[in-house]
């Protein structure tokens, strides 16, 4: 069975404790591979590596990181095939997705990261009157670590990767240990890319172990997270008292708001995609669907028949719309959800079943699921679910949809369909998140600051702010005569 063992220092290594961990394949149930299953001890061997390459790193030229960059970029492409099945397999999403979405965006990460370094700049301040010039120097903040989740996984740990490199760390990293992968792989490349020794180490291995390892290092100067509110929580709870920079994305609970002046045709379409696309699992899915009260009932039924054609089953089946969820406990967790619907009065619209798929009895497959709320402040519509499960509600007026939107403890993003400009700026203003998209969906601009207000995190990724998280600012102040 293949192990999917450390790389450190530029080299592949199994655990120090020798112990694994299974790695399941969603779809069949069944485990696929081991996982080393990391400690202390090996995050503090990744340490010593990434300490020992920052020096050499941190004053390689900009010219020559971003060629780097750039180069691990087209290797990612060139893989686009391998890495995407081993995604899909990885994961349970459909190949279809990791070849259209995941693989292409994490190649996009190294080549966007590639290029905005060499046009990085920081501020001059002259001080007229009092003969001082005062410019700000950004310098890399030594090593850094980066933890990601399970439901992008080679895209949302190379958007932490590629920034925390290109502006001169080196970094320690772990991968989500139920999708690590593509993770795995990534160290071949980067080798082959000529990424010196040590700036990049991968360690895999749990939260509690391997992650909490992580955070609690003394010497890593800052943690860039993606994950759970509740891990996030406990991450800044270890991380604060050692003063560490902290980037946290966490969970959502996304308002979808559908005003009756929108173009029906398309919102209905990108609606199905925001509900069910990788099985509901992005953090930006739109998981509380509010719809203004004149059609509601439309609404109701034609995306009760559109959702229903939605075919589910194996990932690597071209016209699979919906593979498997991640995991046995994720798949329980989810139905858990759907049972208290139930109880809460929720009603059932369409789905709530698991799927026996021919050929996969074992995989971890659930109906998308449709539920009709009458009290938006119902458990349903305020956890987190993050599978295929969507609420529904009508609402009459603007005040009360905002309202609606914005009575929960996320607020990551929203979706507004509407034609009213007016409105669309208004709503804006006041929606509480961190994105607001408009007529649209999951539509990404890598130069966009991307993060979360309230619950959902705290700090900003993408573009500048990235480069800015991942560097320490320091003022230089010159009395001139
Ligand atoms: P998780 O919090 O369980 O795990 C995320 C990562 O943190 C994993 O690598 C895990 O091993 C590690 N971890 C767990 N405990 C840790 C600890 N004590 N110390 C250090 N590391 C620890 O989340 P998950 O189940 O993998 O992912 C799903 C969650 O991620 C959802 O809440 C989803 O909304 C969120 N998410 C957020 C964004 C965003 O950009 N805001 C994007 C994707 C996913």
């Amino acid at each position: 069975m293949q192990k999917i063992i450390n790389y450190i220092d530029g080299n592949y290594c199994e655990p120090l404790s020798r112990k694994w961990l299974d790695n399941y394949n969603p779809a069949t149930g069944e485990v696929y591979s081991t996982i080393a299953n990391s400690n202390a001890k090996d995050i503090a061997k990744a340490y010593e590596a990434a300490k020992a390459a920052f020096p050499g790193w941190s004053n390689t030229s900009i010219e020559e990181r971003s060629k780097i960059l750039l180069k691990i970029a087209t290797l990612i492409e060139k893989r686009l095939l391998p890495l995407a099945e081993a995604e899909a397999r990885d994961n349970g999403k459909p190949l279809s997705l990791a070849l259209a979405v995941d693989i292409p965006r994490a190649s996009s990460n190294f080549r966007f990261f590639g290029n905005a370094i060499t046009q990085f700049a920081s501020e001059a301040h002259e001080s007229i009157g009092l003969g001082t010039m005062n410019f700000t120097l950004r310098q890399p903040l030594g090593v850094v670590g980066c933890i990601s989740p399970w439901n992008l996984p080679l895209y949302l740990f190379t958007w932490k990767i590629a920034p925390a490199i290109a502006a001169g760390n080196t970094v320690v990293a772990k991968p989500s240990e139920v999708t690590p992968m593509t993770a795995f792989l990534l160290g071949e490349i980067c080798t082959e890319a000529g990424l010196p020794k040590g700036v990049l180490n991968i360690v895999h291995g749990t939260g509690p172990s391997a992650g909490q390892a992580i955070v609690a290092h003394p010497n890593i100067k800052a943690i860039s997270f993606t994950g759970g509110t509740a891990t996030g929580e406990h991450i800044a709870r270890t991380a604060a008292p050692m003063f560490k920079k902290l980037s946290l994305e966490l969970g959502g609970k996304n308002p979808n708001l559908i005003f009756a002046d929108c173009d029906y045709d398309k919102m209905l379409a990108i609606t199905v995609k925001s509900s069910f696309a990788n099985q509901g699992q992005i953090c930006l899915c739109g998981s509380r669907i509010f719809v203004e009260q004149s059609i509601y009932e439309k609404f109701k039924k034609d995306f009760i028949t559109k959702v229903e054609q939605l075919k589910i089953g194996d990932p690597f089946d071209a016209k699979t719309d919906m593979g498997a969820l991640v995991s046995k406990p994720h798949l329980e967790k989810v139905q858990s959800y759907i049972a208290l619907a139930e109880k809460e009065g929720g009603k059932i619209l369409s789905g709530g079943k698991p799927v026996k798929v021919a050929g996969f009895e074992k995989g971890y497959y659930l109906e998308p699921t449709i539920i009709e709320v009458y009290d938006d402040q119902c458990r349903v519509n305020q956890e987190e679910i993050f599978g295929p499960v969507v609420t529904i509600m009508p609402f009459t007026t603007e005040e009360e949809a905002l309202q609606m939107a914005n009575g929960v403890k996320y607020g990551l993003s929203a979706t507004l369909w509407t034609a009213d400009l007016n409105r669309t700026m208004r709503m804006s203003k006041k929606i509480e998140a961190g994105i607001v998209w408009v007529n649209t969906w999951l539509n990404r601009d890598l130069r966009t600051p991307f993060g979360g207000m309230k619950d959902s995190g705290v700090g900003r990724e993408g573009g500048f702010e990235a480069l800015r998280f991942f560097t320490e600012a320091k003022n230089v102040c010159i009395k001139y005569e």
